[in-house]
């Protein structure tokens, strides 16, 4: 029988094959490992993760980083109801070749104190982009009014999931400004993850996001979460070359997939797997100019910006 962590206790502890089924992430020796090296961004490797953990890399990486900041005591959140949400967030992402569980984990690693929004920011992402959705009149589409659909999306389920009858809200015992807080600040973040957003959100952050985070006023607070969230988004820029290229090579076959989808539905195929040449251009471009932007200024948002500096400064 392996060692395992319990999700409930956050315990080390040796437990049956029952348990494991129904509330635990099994950890064994392999994993626990793995999760020392969460704080040392350059050599930890998310699919090994998700390997050592049967690709539940989420939950697992979640409940150990929220436990070890100190939150879930501090808050005196429910532990309980925290282990089955992150099982419950995880079940919710598709298999798709980037925007998966594994790639949630990846950027959770990336925002520590960001951790719940970090665990949602993609839930239930359909593995195509809010242009495609638009362009095909897709139900979400419709339902958010062609705006930020896939973020838009992703908020709402986490919180129909945390409101639901599963009984999962494990902050339900904080007082009404704290809990409209946690609400607030989590539309703000994950909305902000949509690309769209990103030059005007960068063009303010250039002016407000300057100096210590202690001394600025509420809103670009908010303003340095929401880049910290973004940077960490792309943050496998940052990571070893082995996983930064799998990562490149996920992302690279979902647009693929997209384009297959736009070619059956006769759409323009901005992204065809036949001319593969013009599509690899274009997404060097856009990471590195994505991340170098944030970057040259986010003095605020601290070492996960450190991470793609070093990496640009590498080439
Ligand atoms: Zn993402």
């Amino acid at each position: 029988m392996n060692a395992t962590h319990d999700l409930v206790s956050g315990n080390l502890s040796v437990i049956s094959e029952q348990q494991i089924a129904t509330s635990v992430v099994p950890i064994n020796n392999i994993v626990e490992w793995l999760l020392q090296d969460t704080g040392t961004i350059f050599s930890f490797n998310v699919f090994e993760l998700a390997e050592a953990t049967s690709n539940r890399p989420l939950s697992v990486l979640g409940f150990y980083m929220l436990k070890g900041s100190g939150l879930v005591s501090q808050l005196a959140l429910n532990e309980e109801r925290l282990a089955r949400l992150l099982m419950k967030i995880e079940a919710g992402y598709l298999d798709n070749p980037y925007h998966s569980c594994i790639h949630a984990a990846g950027v959770l690693q990336s925002t520590h104190l960001l951790a719940q929004n970090a665990i949602c920011h993609d839930y239930a992402h359909p593995g195509v982009t809010n242009d495609f959705l638009i362009k095909s009149k897709h139900q979400l589409a419709t339902v958010y009014n062609d705006t930020s659909p896939v973020e838009n999306m992703h908020v709402s389920s986490m919180f129909r999931v945390l409101y639901g009858k599963e009984n999962l809200h494990f902050a339900e015992h904080l007082n009404v400004d704290s809990r409209n807080l946690l609400r607030a600040s989590s539309i703000d973040l994950i909305l902000g993850t949509d690309m769209k957003k990103h030059f005007s959100m960068l063009s303010r952050f250039q002016t407000q996001g300057r100096g210590r985070l202690v001394d600025l006023p509420g809103d670009a607070k908010l303003l340095v979460a929401q880049m910290a969230l973004k940077v960490a988004d792309i943050a496998h820029l940052s990571a070893p070359t082995q996983v930064h290229k799998r990562w490149t090579a996920q992302l690279t076959e979902e647009f693929f997939q997209q384009g297959d989808r736009e070619r059956a539905l006769n759409m323009s195929i901005l992204m065809d797997r036949s001319n593969s040449a013009g599509m690899v251009k274009s997404q060097d471009w856009s990471l590195k100019s994505w991340a170098r932007c944030p970057c040259a200024s986010a003095e605020a948002a601290g070492p996960i910006c450190n991470c793609s500096i070093k990496l640009m400064q590498s080439g």
